[in-house]
């Protein structure tokens, strides 16, 4: 089992973590939620009737969330369906994601008090997802040069070995000067860096390069976390960000002990 702290600013707590199961889905809406999101209610300080998670479908749609939508997924029917995007300016509302390998990407501005959190498998990597997001993000008062973004632990460019396929996807959603970062070449094989990819997606959407911060934990590296890639099924870790209230960020403040590349 293992957590990361990720965001820790008084304005905003974000982590990702493996839970003791790796189970954070239910079979049906009307079954209890699952005990690793009981346990993270405890952790937070929040009920679970405040965590909202998405039915993620690896596309490119996100949705803004807000606190009538509290516990969707969780212990009632998830109000959003195939949607791999969440975007709140409610405080104490946690936005959650399930990911194992995939990227979690958080979105911060604590300037117009709104949070983001996306779930990007290699497709929404190269699609609209993180375009829509920002563009939730600013019909809630959002600027681009405010947010800053953080890319959780996924699996990094060393284990991430991809077809032919998935470079013929990619051609078309990225320029030539792009795509050089994005794919690395050794032998005869191919590997795909998501967080170059996503730092492409951000930049592209005007976030400045120096807000845009990359994780170093690997998810198929570290088998502390579950990981597609490793052959874990059914099994995965949660991304998770709130809006602290004035209470929780007194507690909270304290630094993040995480590392981070810009
Ligand atoms: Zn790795």
């Amino acid at each position: 089992m293992k957590d990361v702290t990720i965001i820790n600013s008084g304005f905003a707590y974000g982590g990702f973590t493996s839970g003791s199961e790796g189970i954070w889905t239910r079979n049906e809406p009307t079954d209890p939620p699952a005990p690793d999101y009981k346990s993270l209610s405890e952790r937070l300080r929040t009920p679970v009737s405040h965590i909202v998670q998405p039915y993620q479908a690896g596309g490119g749609k996100a949705a803004v969330v807000s606190s009538e939508n509290g516990g969707s997924g969780v212990i009632k029917d998830s109000a959003f369906k195939k949607t791999d995007g969440l975007v709140t300016a409610e405080k104490g509302l946690v936005l959650s994601i399930i990911a194992a390998d995939c990227v979690p990407v958080y979105l911060v501005d604590k300037y117009a008090g709104v949070v983001g959190l996306l779930h990007c498998g290699w497709r929404s990597a190269a699609g609209p997802l993180l375009k829509d997001a920002v563009g939730l993000m600013k019909g809630l008062g959002s600027v681009p040069g405010d947010i800053q973004v953080y890319i959780g632990p996924h699996i990094c460019a060393d284990c991430y070995e991809v077809g032919a396929e998935v470079r013929e996807v990619y051609v078309h959603a990225f320029t030539e000067k792009e795509l050089e970062k994005i794919f690395i070449a050794r032998g005869n094989s191919l590997y795909l860096s998501l967080s170059q990819a996503i730092r492409s997606k951000a930049e592209n959407e005007g976030i400045p390069d120096e807000n845009i911060s990359v994780s170093e934990e690997c998810t198929c590296h570290d088998p502390e976390f579950y990981s597609f890639r490793r052959g874990d099924k059914g099994r995965q870790n949660l991304a998770y960000i709130m809006i602290n209230t004035t209470e929780q960020g007194a507690e909270n403040n304290v630094p993040v002990q995480n590392t981070f590349k810009s």
